[in-house]
């Protein structure tokens, strides 16, 4: 049914999956939080004469605030940010981004973690976000569906995605995982390249604005258009991952 998860298997030389963990990420994900994000670059990059379109923020995604403002400053200005110009217009989108009412949580992203935990798999997180808002809703949101100790946040790591760093770490606090016991589920091109660069099984979710061809050409294992669609195949991905015959 998911001849991918052959293909995986077979392009990395692993005799199959042993399944032990799902590395969700926070934005686009859990929580439909990527308009309001979107929408808060796009005015406080205007706000300070810069222009990031709202469909280019979604590209942007998983990326440090620092990173996203520093290219827009050098397509612009032809010169790289300064630090003291990446704090004010980082704390004006963040002044922007909590203005908005708090984002809701995804459609059908509950069931799906829901059923990751009843497959026996444990669901953490894996976010390039610092939304300190949102990371303490998981518990209201998700109630005792997540493991906490294996969470990967903004603050625990220096590169972020698309760097393989924050998931290399995800699996490092999960007691040092491999990628055969893992996979990653992502809504941005950014954290997509991040856990292939990690070499997880990559499940693409596009909640968002851009062309399906964004999350493949970066290497996505599967993809579907919802978490609704994922929550309805979820249990079925991990069985057949589990139950391979190669
Ligand atoms: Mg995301």
């Amino acid at each position: 049914m998911f001849p991918q998860l052959s293909t995986y298997c077979q392009a990395h030389g692993y005799p199959g999956f042993e399944l032990k963990t799902i590395m969700f990420d926070m934005d686009g994900v859990l929580f439909n939080s990527m308009p309001n994000h979107a929408r808060a670059w796009h005015r406080a990059m205007a706000f300070y004469g810069l222009d990031l379109p709202e469909d280019e923020a979604y590209m942007h995604e998983g990326r440090t605030g620092f990173g996203t403002i520093n290219i827009v400053t050098q397509r612009q200005f032809g010169r790289s940010a300064d630090q003291a110009e990446c704090d004010k217009i980082y704390k004006k989108k963040s002044e922007f981004f909590n203005q908005y009412p708090t984002a809701e949580r995804m459609t059908g992203a509950y069931e799906t973690v829901k059923a990751v935990k009843e497959a026996g798999v444990t669901p953490t997180i894996v976010t390039g976000s610092g939304t300190a808002s949102l990371l303490g809703r998981i518990e209201q949101n998700y109630p005792n569906l997540f493991c906490h100790e294996w969470m990967v946040a903004a603050r625990d790591v220096k590169f972020g995605k698309p760097n393989p760093e924050p998931y290399l770490m995800g699996m490092q606090k999960a007691g040092g995982l491999t990628p055969r016991q893992t996979m990653v589920v992502e809504n941005a091109p950014l954290g997509v390249e991040a856990g292939v660069a990690a070499g997880c099984f990559v499940i693409a979710v596009n909640t968002g604005p851009l062309p399906d061809s964004v999350l493949l050409d970066q290497g996505a294992n599967l993809l579907f258009h919802s978490m609704t669609d994922l929550s309805e195949n979820i249990a079925s991905i991990i069985y057949e991952a589990n139950h391979l015959n190669l």
